[in-house]
């Protein structure tokens, strides 16, 4: 066990010192990823890091991707493609608690919940990413009325499609040390369920502010250097907190869908 935390101690430094590079964190995410890898991968090792290796990295790269084309959404969201530690631990947090509680008992097993946190994170931010970068209109989850892309709780065809493909990844990588095909089912469907949840909330509690400049909306507090005016939602629901109710929601799916 000892080995273990120092191999993951090792590999956690690594991990955060490329991202940070990489502009992938900025220095209190690394410190934030750095915490989480050495949790991961001290106590579950390679079965519980595969699949949060595989959300983050790709998730990483989908940000970084056709960066120059999502500018133009850059105004509507809170924060940038270089993740802070509120974020790492909004869509990371869940999972580094179920691995803590896995250890503390043994008896029962979280890998399925575990599994169906990352997932729903993992189709979030996928079906972000892939609907930004798409043509296809974007519509509210409630109204199913048109809204901007990057609106959030806007949903598009080509971001369902993604996020499922995301979850779908979560399932394949969680089969592999976890091979039960009725389990990477629950974890597809929890990855749905959970970033659906993420959708709903983004709609209706999250903080969305209207720039008193522009005129523009905006998950952002401030915009065109004024202190924007909060348009709908509760001023301390911000992005994070919608991760992490689609994180908990995540593995709440999986604990349903496995004990029926
Ligand atoms: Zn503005």
């Amino acid at each position: 066990m000892p080995d273990q935390f120092l191999i993951g101690i090792l590999f956690g430094f690594i991990v955060s010192l490329a991202s940070y590079y990489a502009r992938f964190l900025d220095l209190s995410g690394a410190v934030a990823t750095f915490i989480l890898a050495v949790i991961v991968f001290g106590i579950g090792g390679w079965p519980w890091t595969g699949p949060i290796m595989a959300f983050f990295v790709s998730s990483s790269l989908l940000s970084r991707y056709g960066r120059s084309r999502k500018r133009q959404f850059d105004a509507a969201f809170e924060k940038s493609s270089t993740r802070d530690w509120g974020q790492v631990a909004a869509n990371g947090g869940i999972a580094g608690v179920l691995v803590i509680v896995s250890a503390a008992f043994p008896v029962h097993d979280f890998y399925p919940l575990y599994l169906g946190a990352i997932a729903a994170v993992t189709a979030d931010t996928w079906g972000t990413e892939i609907g930004l970068l798409t043509k296809g209109k974007t519509v509210s989850i409630l109204t199913l009325r048109p809204v901007d892309k990057g609106t959030s709780g806007g949903v598009s065809e080509a971001g369902v499609i993604g996020g499922l493909s995301g979850a779908g990844l979560i399932a394949l990588l969680g089969s592999f040390w976890y091979p039960d095909f009725l389990t990477a089912i629950v974890v597809v469907a929890a990855g749905g369920i959970g970033s659906t949840a993420d959708s709903i909330l983004g709609a209706t509690l999250q903080a969305q502010y209207e720039c008193v400049v522009c005129g523009k909306g905006t998950e952002r507090r401030q915009h065109c250097a004024e202190p924007a005016r909060l348009a709908r939602g509760i001023a301390w629901v911000n992005n994070d907190v919608v991760n992490v109710v689609c994180a908990a929601a995540g593995a709440a799916v999986a604990w349903a869908l496995m004990i029926i």
